[in-house]
């Protein structure tokens, strides 16, 4: 942007007069959450929080999901089991410009999944109605393999 204020002698320049009006999220999951088990080792140990994404993409996903309770800040106090991709890899621009690819894992990777269905306007709770119907079975599954459940806001 700077280079094309700068070539056409502006002062100024707003995105949208270039019609670019890049997508921006933030992530950041404290690092006593970004782990399977309690206590356990980090999942995404190399990943720097926050993350501050720009133009950001998902370029790979795992082929496992996990079925785990969502929360989001447009819907205070609403969760709901929403089935996600346990590993994506997203590409976005850093604040400086500079292009990340980053695998991330477990409940980043649900959060980073999750703040890009925002950004083209998905909800989870567009998630649930599909999600809903195998919810019994994989959550109880789910339950009983981790011990726990995981409720994360986003
Ligand atoms: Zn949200």
């Amino acid at each position: 942007m700077l280079e094309t204020m700068y070539e056409a002698d502006g002062l100024g320049l707003a995105a949208q007069q270039i019609n670019e009006t890049p997508a921006l999220c933030v992530v950041d999951v404290p690092a006593e959450m970004d782990v399977l088990v309690e206590d356990g080792p980090r999942l995404n140990p190399a990943v720097a929080m926050p993350l501050v994404m720009v133009n950001p993409e998902i370029v790979a996903r795992a082929e496992s999901e996990s079925l785990i309770d969502e929360g989001c800040l447009s819907f205070p106090k609403l969760y709901a089991p929403v089935l996600r991709v346990s590993v994506v890899t997203v590409r976005f621009l850093n604040l400086k410009g500079q292009l990340q690819t980053c695998e991330v894992r477990g409940l980043l990777a649900r959060a980073v999944q999750h703040e890009l269905d925002h950004l083209a306007g998905v909800l989870f709770v567009d998630h649930v109605a599909s999600a809903e119907r195998e919810a019994l079975n994989v959550q109880l599954q789910e339950m009983e393999r981790t011990g726990r459940r995981q409720a994360g806001v986003a």
